[in-house]
């Protein structure tokens, strides 16, 4: 969703970075631009400014000006600045407490409210082993419990009885005393939805809260709706004590200003993202990892995550400490292209991978992308192994051998080893700026 900010903001740097010196005036100019980038993503103007304010004025420092990598210390500050306004920190739900705990799940009606309990029910069976109960207070909209009902079977978490007539105060009641009666650990409950901002339905909603008192009061909002969404968390935080947001349809074309104002105008953290319509469709939200998609230097933790879901653990350790050191040979492109295979093809990758999304609009516009994945596999295949270890060797002699080898040509040769080039030195720009944080600490190395 971030993808035109990210292709505006990759403009910029490249320039900065192309560029051994730099003068105020061009920083200056820069953040001109961000703040352009920004607005056109949706970010709500005030966030924007301020953002480029902090940023501006920390990059003009003389030893920010005066060092060795200028256009790279300015974009660890822009990165520094994206997470601080995303909320510096991953927000964990907090669920430690005599249970059941209880997670209230409250916004507008067609946000993916319901799907969302679901999926959030699905992901604390699964990743936590919780035994979990969900119950829907929703008696305004005609068979909105029997959804969640019919979800909970999907997903296979129990849902609370369903009597007609009962209302939400009550059924909340209810669902409290089932959940600690049958030794449940957390509980959910689904509210009633609403059109718009609705008095009566936010007073019902305050009465859950008050009897519930529940650890969690989540708030789900759909990211394609914009500055609107910032401006709906306003309202509701201005009613309840919201503890966090979940931004649905994330997987959309939205511009991205919804998650990037949201804690900066609400005060209230992301802490998760719808990205679908299937039931396993949600990711927490970590701050540092989205920015690393928006500037393009790729979320290489959760790719090393979801890397290690299908491939063996020792495979991925391995990877991941290579990849934080910076190193990248043809080998490991080609152990790359192959689990990403598995792991769903470049479409679902793209974007993860640090330098993948300008190498991929390069393999399109030379209408590589049928079969790319199997194509590229044969070239690295058609090549000995010192060549895949060090890609230099291949002078256009060798390359002639690999493209008939692969039974591919020289220029789809060339186009691969120029997309090893980015992802390699997109590792290593990674790497110059600390290396990602966690990266290292995840694998103990
Ligand atoms: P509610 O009225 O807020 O309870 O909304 P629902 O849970 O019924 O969701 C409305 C529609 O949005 C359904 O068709 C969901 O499948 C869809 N939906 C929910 N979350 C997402 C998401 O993250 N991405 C996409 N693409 N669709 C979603």
């Amino acid at each position: 969703m971030f993808d035109k900010l990210s292709d505006r903001l990759g403009g910029v740097f490249d320039r900065l970075r192309g560029r051994g010196a730099l003068n105020e005036n061009d920083v200056r100019e820069a953040m001109r631009e961000v703040r352009v980038a920004l607005l056109e993503a949706d970010v709500a103007l005030p966030v924007a400014r301020e953002f480029v304010e902090k940023v501006t004025e920390k990059a003009v420092g003389q030893s920010v000006l005066k060092s060795v990598t200028p256009g790279q210390q300015v974009v660890k500050i822009v990165n520094d600045a994206l997470v601080e306004m995303l909320g510096s920190d991953a927000s964990e739900l907090n669920l430690a407490v005599a249970p059941p705990a209880i997670i209230m799940m409250v916004g507008l009606q067609g946000s993916g409210k319901t799907t969302t309990t679901a999926k959030i029910a699905k992901l604390l069976k699964e990743k936590e082993r919780k035994k979990v109960l969900m119950a829907s207070l929703d008696v305004n909209r005609p068979a909105a419990q029997e959804q969640l009902a019919t979800l909970g079977t999907q997903v296979d978490v129990a849902t609370l009885p369903i009597v007609a007539g009962q209302q939400p105060v009550d059924i909340a009641k209810r669902a409290m005393q089932a959940a600690k009666l049958q030794g449940f650990d957390v509980l959910m409950l689904d509210t009633a939805g609403r059109l718009h901002v609705d008095q009566q339905l936010m007073d019902e909603m305050k009465a859950v809260a008050n009897t519930a008192t529940p650890q969690e009061i989540l708030l789900v909002v759909d990211s394609l709706t914009g500055q609107d969404a910032v401006n709906v968390a306003q309202n509701f935080s201005e009613q309840v004590d919201l503890t966090g947001v979940v931004l649905t349809r994330m997987d959309g074309d939205a511009r991205g200003g919804a998650a990037l104002s949201m804690r900066a105008v609400t005060g209230k953290p992301i802490k998760f993202a719808g990205v679908g319509e299937k039931l396993d469709a949600i990711e927490a939200f970590y701050p540092e990892r989205v920015a690393g998609r928006i500037l393009g230097m790729g979320d290489v933790v959760g790719l090393v995550e979801r890397a290690a879901q299908v491939v063996d653990q020792e495979e991925s350790e391995k990877l991941a400490a290579k990849m934080a050191k910076g190193q990248f040979d043809l080998n490991d492109l080609r152990a790359q292209l192959r689990q990403m295979t598995k792991m769903g093809g470049l479409g679902a990758l793209a974007g993860m991978m640090p330098g993948m999304k300008k190498a991929k609009a390069a393999m399109q516009a030379g209408g590589m992308e049928d079969k790319l994945l199997l194509r590229m596999d044969a070239i690295i295949g058609s090549m000995t192994l010192k060549e895949r270890e060090k890609p230099a060797l291949l002078n256009a002699k060798r390359k002639i051998r690999v493209a008939n080898g692969s039974g591919t040509t020289v220029q789809d040769v060339n186009r691969l080893l120029k997309m090893h080039q980015e992802m390699e030195s997109a590792m290593k720009r990674i790497k110059k700026m600390g290396g990602l944080k966690g990266l290292a600490a995840l694998f103990g190395k």
